[in-house]
C-alpha cells in the first residue's frame, strides 16, 4: 500500500528499508517428511491459494442482530495525490479498491441486517479527512477499508505479458488496526480485526504468513496486525475515526495468480460473505 515497494524490488528493503520487510526465504515447506514416499495413485495434489482451483467458501450469515448495522466498505486510496500501488496487472490500487468496493457493496446491500455505504461511491477523489468525518457522522458501526499490499518476495521480474512488476511468494490477506484511543474503541477495533481475519481464513483466504517488520506492524494473531509506525506516521484512517475501523490488505498486488483470483466473481462472493459474517459477529458479541 505504500511507495517503498520500488526499493524492495531493488533489494534494499531487507537492509532496513522503510516498508514492510518480509522475513528471509526459508519457511519450512509443508509436505511429507524426508524419506517418506509421497502417496501414489490418481489423486492429484489439492490446489492451494492462490492457484487456480483452490476453492473458497461463501460463509453462511449469522442471525440478524435485531437492528440494521451501518457498514462502510471503503475503497482505499483515490484521495488527492494518492493512487496507491500498481499491480502486476498494471491496475492502480485506487482502481482495484474501487472495483472491489462496488462489488462488495452490491452484495452486502442484499443483506437485510445491514445498511451499507461506500467510502468512495463514484469516480471523484475523496480526501481522507472528509471520509473520516462521514464515517463518524453517520455513525457507522464498522468500517472496512480495502487495499492491496505491495510486498517483497521471490521471483521479482517484469511480467512478460503485462510489463508490470511481478513478485512470487508473499500472497495472503492481512488485517490492520490501531490501538490508539479509548479502551472501548481499541477493543472494538481489535474485535473487528479478529472477526474479519477469522472469517476470511474460514472462507479459504490464507493469512499473509511472513508478516511485516515488527517496527511497523505488530503481529497479534494470524493475519492480524497492529499499527506500530512511529507516532506521527501512523495510518490516519485507522487511528482517526471514532468508529471501529480496519484495513484489509486483500492480497499481494504483485502476485500474478493472486491478482487474477481477485478478478473472479467467486472470490468477491466469498469475500463479501466473510465480511457480512464478521461485522455482525464483531458488533453484536462483545466480550
Ligand atoms: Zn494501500
Amino acid at each position: 500500500m505504500r511507495r517503498w515497494w520500488l526499493a524492495a524490488l531493488l533489494g534494499q528493503a531487507a537492509c532496513g528499508g522503510e516498508g514492510p520487510v518480509v522475513a528471509a526465504a526459508g519457511v519450512a515447506a509443508e509436505g511429507a517428511p524426508a524419506g517418506v514416499a509421497a502417496p501414489t495413485g490418481d489423486r492429484p495434489r489439492a490446489a492451494s491459494w492462490p492457484e487456480a482451483g483452490a476453492e473458497l467458501r461463501a460463509l453462511a450469515p449469522l442471525p440478524s442482530p435485531g437492528r440494521r448495522l451501518r457498514i462502510i466498505i471503503d475503497a482505499g486510496h483515490g484521495a488527492p495525490g494518492n493512487v496507491g500501488n500498481t499491480s502486476v496487472r498494471c491496475e492502480l490500487e485506487q482502481d482495484f479498491t474501487r472495483r472491489v468496493q462496488d462489488e462488495v457493496v452490491a452484495r452486502l446491500a442484499r443483506a437485510p441486517e445491514l445498511e451499507v455505504r461506500a467510502g468512495r461511491p463514484d469516480a471523484a477523489l475523496v480526501d481522507y479527512g472528509a471520509r473520516i468525518a462521514a464515517f463518524d457522522g453517520w455513525p457507522a458501526d464498522a468500517v472496512v477499508s480495502l487495499h492491496s499490499d505491495a510486498r517483497a518476495g521471490e521471483g521479482v521480474e517484469l511480467h512478460p505479458v503485462t510489463g508490470c512488476w511481478s513478485v512470487r511468494g508473499a500472497a495472503g490477506f492481512s488485517v490492520l488496526f490501531s490501538d490508539e484511543g479509548s479502551p472501548g474503541l481499541k477493543a472494538a477495533r481489535e474485535r473487528l480485526a479478529r472477526a474479519v481475519a477469522g472469517a476470511l481464513t474460514e472462507a479459504g483466504f490464507p493469512p499473509y504468513a511472513r508478516g511485516y517488520s515488527e517496527a511497523l506492524y505488530g503481529a497479534v494473531t494470524d493475519g492480524v496486525f497492529v499499527d506500530r509506525h512511529a507516532k506521527g506516521k501512523r495510518i490516519r484512517m485507522l487511528r482517526g475515526t471514532h468508529v471501529p475501523t480496519v484495513i484489509v490488505e486483500t492480497h499481494q498486488a504483485f502476485d500474478p495468480d493472486e491478482a487474477e483470483r481477485w478478478t473472479e466473481p467467486g472470490t468477491l462472493d466469498a469475500f463479501a460473505a466473510a465480511l457480512r459474517r464478521a461485522v455482525v459477529a464483531a458488533t453484536t458479541n462483545p466480550e
